[in-house]
């Protein structure tokens, strides 16, 4: 049977591969898209039920505008971030981080996952020019100058489909990025994140907490009123016990980890481990195929910017991928202005009638080096500066904190970065040059 013919592929149904389909679909592009368990595997318990069992994320200022202004965000399912506050345990020195460091209204906001998923499913479901598959899988067949072609297994069998793109957006384990015999740089931080939503005594006040302990970071972001979800790292070895413990005993040591701030801690969800490793691709791009998400690069959670990082490329791609169709090709509707690192670098159309697209694709990656770049580096810093208690440690980071907290362009800087803004010093928002961020 000849192979089916799509504009693109995108593999991986997860946010990040939601969101890119959405989006390349808004510009007139017919999308395949892949997602490999079924569709009730994932649900997880019911959010007005059992409010204690949801999983989030942390989504800062700009990808809440980015989504915003496609019509993506779950404006239901969110809680704002108006203030961060960083302090080390047993160190004196602490940062306060607010909204107001920017003149905005949030620095981010906590997102319900699943309720965030299902808001892009309804958004997919009803455009006409994407087709979900699911459960289906996809291995590479091809990928050449002029294409990519893949074999796709669902339960309705197997089929050859031939796409100009492929978005691989399959996770940390991306099967995609092994066949194409991409690279990859490990780091393992040999930590494990243990992560569940406590109940507190004390209102959260919209303040996310980020605390350096022993063990390394620890994180409380807001949910709703008392409920506050927990990012808590802990030393790999030490992961299958915290995970199994007594809720009443697991409760005791967050409560002499993080001390009394909100109160008494009262409850704890299920929690879940995951292991802590700084993975990236030695390439974003191999001929016609890209990789977006966790496929290409996968963060410590310290800093909350896997996701957001995610997002910030999955919009400059589809802006990328719009421009260079140009409009004949019923490509370049809709995206073509967006301001993606809030650097004010308007992207604008070139409209191209012969798309290259390995030419396009690596111009998106040599686009995004700096933000990836940046972001990267000060994640990983952050994890790694954060876990060290060896003396003189200790005070070095409290001298840190408090510096951060007494010198207004740091603070407004380190604000500016938990917010997405990322303007990189030397740029203004508007475009002319500076060297502050005001
Ligand atoms: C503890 C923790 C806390 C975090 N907190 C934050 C935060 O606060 N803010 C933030 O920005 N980031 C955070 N992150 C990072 C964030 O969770 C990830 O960046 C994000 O989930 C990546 O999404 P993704 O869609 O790329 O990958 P995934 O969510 O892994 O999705 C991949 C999808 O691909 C599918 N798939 C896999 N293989 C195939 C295949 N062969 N065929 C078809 N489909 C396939 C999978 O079923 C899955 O649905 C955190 C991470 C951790 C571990």
């Amino acid at each position: 049977m000849p192979a089916r013919q799509v504009d693109a592929v995108v593999v991986g149904g997860g946010i990040v591969g939601l969101v890119q389909a959405f989006l390349l679909a808004q510009q007139g592009t017919s999308v395949l898209l892949i997602e490999a368990t079924p569709p009730d595997a994932a649900t997880p318990p019911d959010a007005a039920a059992e409010p204690m069992q949801q999983r989030s994320v942390a989504l800062s200022h700009r990808s809440c505008e980015l989504l915003s202004a496609q019509g993506l965000w779950p404006a239901d399912a969110v809680c704002a971030i108006k203030e961060i506050q960083v302090t080390d345990k047993g160190n004196f020195g602490s940062a306060r981080i607010t909204a107001r460091d920017l003149n905005t209204s949030a620095l981010g906001y906590v997102v319900a996952n699943h309720s965030f998923e299902q808001h892009l499913l309804q958004l997919v479901s009803a455009q006409k020019n994407i087709e979900l598959l699911q459960p289906a899988t996809a291995a590479l067949v091809d990928n050449s100058h002029s294409g990519v072609e893949l074999l796709v297994s669902s339960a309705g069998g197997e089929f050859n489909v031939r796409c100009n793109l492929l978005i691989a957006a399959d996770g940390t384990h991306s099967t995609i990025r092994h066949s194409l015999g991409l690279k990859l740089k490990q780091h393992n931080y040999d930590q494990v994140a243990v992560v569940a939503n406590v109940e507190c005594q004390f209102d959260h006040r919209h303040i996310a907490h980020e605390r350096f302990t022993e063990s390394g970071p620890l994180a409380l972001l807001p949910l709703s009123a008392k409920c506050m979800a927990m990012v808590y790292t802990a030393h790999e070895s030490d992961g299958e016990a915290l995970k199994a413990m007594p809720d009443a005993e697991f409760l005791q040591l967050l409560q002499l980890r993080f001390g009394g701030k909100l109160g008494r801690f009262k409850a704890i969800g299920r929690r879940a481990v995951f292991p802590l490793s700084l993975i990236e691709s030695e390439s974003q791009t191999s001929g016609s195929c890209v990789l977006i998400g966790n496929a290409v690069r996968t963060l410590h959670p310290v800093a909350g910017q896997g996701l957001n990082l995610a997002l910030r490329d999955v919009f400059a791609l589809a802006a990328s991928v719009g421009q260079s169709a140009g409009p004949e090709q019923g490509l370049a509707r809709g995206l073509t202005d967006v301001d993606v690192d809030g650097t004010g670098r308007q992207q604008r159309a070139d409209a191209r009638r012969n798309i290259d697209l390995p030419d396009v694709l690596a111009g998106f990656e040599r686009q995004r080096w700096q933000d990836q770049r940046g972001t990267v580096r000060r994640t990983d810093l952050l994890a790694r500066v954060f876990s060290i208690n060896t003396i003189p440690m200790g005070p070095i980071r409290g001298a840190s904190l408090a510096l951060l907290n007494g010198f207004a362009p740091l603070r407004k800087r380190f604000a500016a970065d938990s917010a997405g803004l990322g303007v990189p010093l030397g740029r203004r928002r508007d475009g002319r040059s500076q060297n502050k961020v005001e």
